[in-house]
């Protein structure tokens, strides 16, 4: 048996109650199978892939607080450190009830090879916890976030572990958090990235992620003969990075047409009112209807729908798991030339084999997406020289963050006779950086 069937059997038994982890693991190994078998006799002996698929270590914990009824609720916090060979520890809190260990574990595997793809100095971890911060006050908000805080304070740092905002921790979150770590540590550092900007957060942060992940479509179209300029774009979420995708791709030129949340998704023939959008979501905090109901030319449906609009491009920006096989057959009938991932694992890996093989062009949500903690850790440069850089330096250095991403993975696939396949790219161009620093490290 080869090397990465060992592991990935050796892996599914020891996990086998966490799909999304075993999923995540299968897509990258497999895609590593042609650097793994060039190296086989001393992967094996340095159990290389054993290692990087166990986290350094798992952190579960109980966060109790007191909701305004004055009932004491309990939820679980997670912090997993998974790989910190290329720098500390980097990788988003995720407060959504769907939230458990295995969930933790895919988005802090995937992290380590996005970090490493943004050439920057972090390593992967992630964290989170099965809180829901739907429809409540501000006040439990702030319950929760010290609540979770005055224990995950005592495993991080600036110069060990780093968390950011994720699904459900947004900017007021982080903000929450930040003023417990203080209170708790008594010292002022950039222990968290996505701050408010008038305490040490860093401008463009916010746009980082969606503007990164048009900037990584362009470069991927320019390089196969295209542009965004008149192209129709389907887009799902309604959250931070489906925003400033939305707000990126119509400066580009292109139309986007869709946007979605976990009730229902809106078509507007119009090109979507990116202002709108942000007060129904930023400032309301409300759902779609709201968007529809204040704009003639959208229509809204209630459930999933998105991949059902004919465009040129797809960019999936709500969750795991939301483009699958048979909206893949969709994109491809109605001629959806590149699909480019803003969230974590949207698209399941059939569909992902589906749209590659019938020719789309396909950029993994590691790459894809990595402009937000790319940003993120020039947060980190700012804070550690206690400066604060202009818009347009962060812009500029993200946009030449994402095109070297781009450029990376499309040449590791091309080293690897597996030109245009850029989820091998990414995996390839990601761990190799990664492996070359464990073995530098020795046996830790
Ligand atoms: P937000 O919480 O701001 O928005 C998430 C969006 O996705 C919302 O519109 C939400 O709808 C929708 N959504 C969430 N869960 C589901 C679900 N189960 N089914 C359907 N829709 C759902 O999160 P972000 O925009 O920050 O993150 C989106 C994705 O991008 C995630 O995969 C995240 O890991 C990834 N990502 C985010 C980065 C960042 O900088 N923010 C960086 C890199 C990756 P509703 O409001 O109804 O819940």
């Amino acid at each position: 048996m080869s090397y990465v069937d060992e592991v990935i059997e050796l892996v599914t038994k020891k996990n086998a109650d966490q799909p999304e982890f075993l999923q995540a693991v299968k897509e990258v190994l497999e895609s590593l199978r042609p650097v793994v078998d060039a190296n086989e006799e001393l992967y094996r002996k340095e159990a290389i892939l054993e290692r990087i698929t166990e986290p350094d270590r798992q952190i579960m914990f109980r966060v109790p607080w007191v909701d305004d009824q004055g009932q004491v609720q309990v939820n679980r916090g997670f912090r997993v450190q998974f790989n910190n060979a290329i720098g500390p520890y980097k990788g988003g809190l995720r407060l959504h009830p769907s939230v458990n260990l295995g969930i933790i574990k895919f988005l802090g595997f995937e992290q380590i090879f996005k970090n490493s793809l943004t050439s920057l100095p972090i390593g992967g971890g992630k964290g989170g916890s099965d809180f829901d911060p739907k429809g409540k006050s501000d006040r439990e908000i702030m319950a929760f976030c010290q609540s979770f805080m005055t224990e995950l304070a005592k495993y991080i740092g600036a110069d060990m572990d780093v968390p950011a905002g994720d699904i459900g921790t947004g900017a007021r979150e982080i903000g929450y958090m930040f003023g417990q770590y203080k209170k708790i540590k008594g010292i002022y550092e950039g222990v968290l990235t996505g701050k408010g900007l008038s305490y040490g957060g860093s401008l463009a942060r916010t746009e980082a992620t969606g503007y990164g992940l048009l900037y990584l479509t362009q470069e991927m179209l320019k390089c196969n003969g295209m542009d965004m300029k008149d192209k129709i774009v389907c887009i799902s979420g309604s959250g931070n990075v489906a925003i400033y995708a939305t707000q990126k791709a119509q400066q580009l030129g292109a139309k986007v047409v869709t946007v979605s949340d976990s009730t229902g998704w809106v078509y507007d023939s119009e090109g979507i009112d990116v202002a709108l959008l942000k007060e129904v979501k930023e400032v309301k905090r409300a759902r779609l209807t709201e968007y529809a109901a204040a704009r003639p030319s959208a229509e809204y449906h209630e459930g999933r729908g998105v991949w059902s609009i004919t465009c040129d491009i797809a960019l999936p920006c709500a969750t795991q798991n939301e483009l699958l096989l048979e909206d893949a057959k969709q994109l491809v009938e109605n001629g959806c030339k590149a699909v480019a991932e803003g969230a974590n694992m949207p698209t399941t890996l059939e569909a992902t084999e589906y749209l590659q093989k019938n020719g789309v062009l396909f950029a993994p949500g590691k790459a894809a997406n990595a402009g937000g903690v790319a940003t993120s850790a020039l947060e980190m440069s700012q804070n550690s020289e206690r400066l604060s850089w202009s818009f347009e330096e962060v812009d500029s250095k993200l946009q030449g963050i994402m095109v070297n991403i781009f450029h990376n993975l499309d040449a590791a696939a091309k080293r690897y006779g597996k030109e245009g396949d850029y989820v091998a790219g990414a995996n390839i161009a990601g761990f190799e950086k990664v492996v070359e620093a464990m073995m530098a490290q020795g046996v830790v």
